[in-house]
């Protein structure tokens, strides 16, 4: 056997080389891989090892010799027990480069394609408070309810006073029910015991209309104080339009229940990307991001180059976003996706913005496409969106077979992504371009949207 040149608890030199998929550093000590998690490509460290595998060892940052020059402050003071971030401490600029890098070293390495464009990734240029949904646990500690995030791999939670990726209204409805629960002496929910009454708080803004929406998550009907709550929460934020009790008695990690009641105002509200019109409910799938969905969007607009008489088939379309989107500029868009409820949202999307030709199918879309192409539809151009496993190849064959002349991928993994695009060239479609887009600065989620063209 070969000697594994590090040892558990033991101090090494390292320099920090790359990033690894949960925003560890990468070090080499003789060749053989270290993970070090808070570490950034360039750092010089002292670290000690904590876990020494076969093939790798985790080590832990002992003393920053000479810190990297893309190493910053975090703006946040909880980054390092919060599980949201991963990369707050990297400068915005390089996390972009480190993303870049991501996508390109997969296309090369796994999609074994040669001299692709990969543009630089669009960021964002005030890269906080982006998002518009938020979900807070609740638990209690010695008597006092504790709202926050999950700490990094567990499901303790982190007290959080203002989270800097979310819209700032949160920081007043965490108050708000941190001090009524405090107050009225409500429970929280215990994971263990699967007693207690609060589970979650949920919020949904739009930054384009200003609407708010709460939604309580609770285990059991009757929340105590209930009229007290919604009169406080409405008097302390006038834009509130919408509060939801949403019931879930299931001892489970799935935050939502399947039973909500409306307690004040709308049971939706109302957002947009660009000029299309969203009605949004407690359980519907919408992004987070809004800002850069339409960056995102606007990209499958040009990368679709439509003119208005194409058939487009977006496949994996979710609520119809992107279907509603390119519907604007095509003579029909059809959309598939395995959730009925998105279908449903869906079609009332269309009718909400007054297109009429869009179609949208449920089922999965390796069954569905097929059939679709069987009874003799063709399309001129493809989008798929599909989640992050990427697409079934039956899927990319029977789009090969409808010989559309362009194919828009979006992908959520560069990984799945980079397979699917070479067996999109073995099938004839040659990846022309790639776009990663960056949905959520300080995390390691990277999207990317690919123009594909028949050779
Ligand atoms: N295009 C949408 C959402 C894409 S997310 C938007 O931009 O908002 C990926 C979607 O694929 C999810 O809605 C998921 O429910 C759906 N999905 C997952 N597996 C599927 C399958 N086998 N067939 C069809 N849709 C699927």
């Amino acid at each position: 056997m070969i000697n594994k040149p590090v040892e558990k608890g033991k101090k090494y030199e390292l320099k920090v080389v790359d990033i690894g998929n949960s925003g560890e550093g990468i070090g080499k000590i003789q060749g053989f891989t270290v993970f070090v998690e808070g570490a950034v490509p360039e750092d010089k460290l002292l670290i000690e090892i904590t876990k020494a595998k076969k093939t790798y060892a985790i080590g832990k940052i002992i003393k920053i010799e000479k810190p990297s020059p893309y190493r910053i402050k975090p703006i946040c003071d909880v980054v390092h027990k919060c599980g949201g971030c991963q990369i707050q401490h990297i400068d915005y600029p390089y996390q972009l480069q480190l993303k870049k890098n991501i996508v390109k070293s997969a296309v090369e390495r796994i999609g074994k394609l040669e001299n692709v464009l990969v543009h630089d990734v669009l960021g964002m240029d005030e890269p906080y408070k982006y998002r518009n949904k938020a979900q807070f646990p609740i638990s209690m500690e010695k008597g006092c309810s504790i709202i926050g995030f999950y700490r990094k791999g567990t499901h303790k939670i982190v007290n959080i006073k203002n989270c800097k990726i979310q819209h700032d209204i949160n920081d007043k409805v965490l108050n708000i029910f941190k001090k009524f629960i405090d107050e009225k002496k409500i429970s929280a929910y215990d994971e263990k015991s699967g007693r207690g009454l609060i589970r979650h708080v949920l919020t949904r803004v739009s930054y384009a209309t200003g609407d708010l929406m709460i939604v309580i998550i609770t285990n059991g009907k009757n929340i105590k104080f209930k009229n007290e709550l919604v009169d406080r929460l409405i008097s302390e934020i006038p834009q509130i339009k919408s509060i939801v009790q949403n019931i879930n008695t299931k001892k489970t990690n799935v935050i939502l229940g399947n039973q909500c009641k409306t307690l004040y105002g709308s049971d939706k509200i109302v957002d947009y990307i660009g000029d299309l019109k969203f009605e949004i409910s407690p359980l519907s799938f919408f992004q987070v991001n809004p800002f850069q969905t339409k960056v995102l969007y606007d990209k499958a607009m040009e990368y679709a180059n439509l003119t208005g008489n194409e058939t487009v088939f977006d496949i994996y379309c979710g609520i119809g976003t992107i279907s509603l989107f390119l519907a604007q500029r095509a003579k029909k868009v059809y959309g598939i996706e395995v959730i009925e409820e998105a279908i449903k949202d869906a079609n009332e999307n269309a009718k909400l913005n007054n297109i009429d030709n869009a179609e949208f199918f449920v089922g999965k879309a390796e069954k569905v496409v097929p059939k679709l192409y069987k009874k003799g539809l063709k399309a001129d151009v493809v989008v798929v969106d599909p989640p992050r496993k990427g697409c079934e190849k039956t899927v990319l064959e029977t789009i090969a077979k409808m010989e559309p002349k362009r194919v828009v991928y979006v992908s959520c993994k560069p990984s799945t992504l980079a397979r699917d695009l070479k067996i999109l060239d073995e099938l004839g479609y040659e990846t022309v371009e790639i776009q990663p887009v960056d949905m959520f600065p300080h995390t390691m989620h990277c999207e990317v949207i690919v123009k594909l063209e028949k050779q």
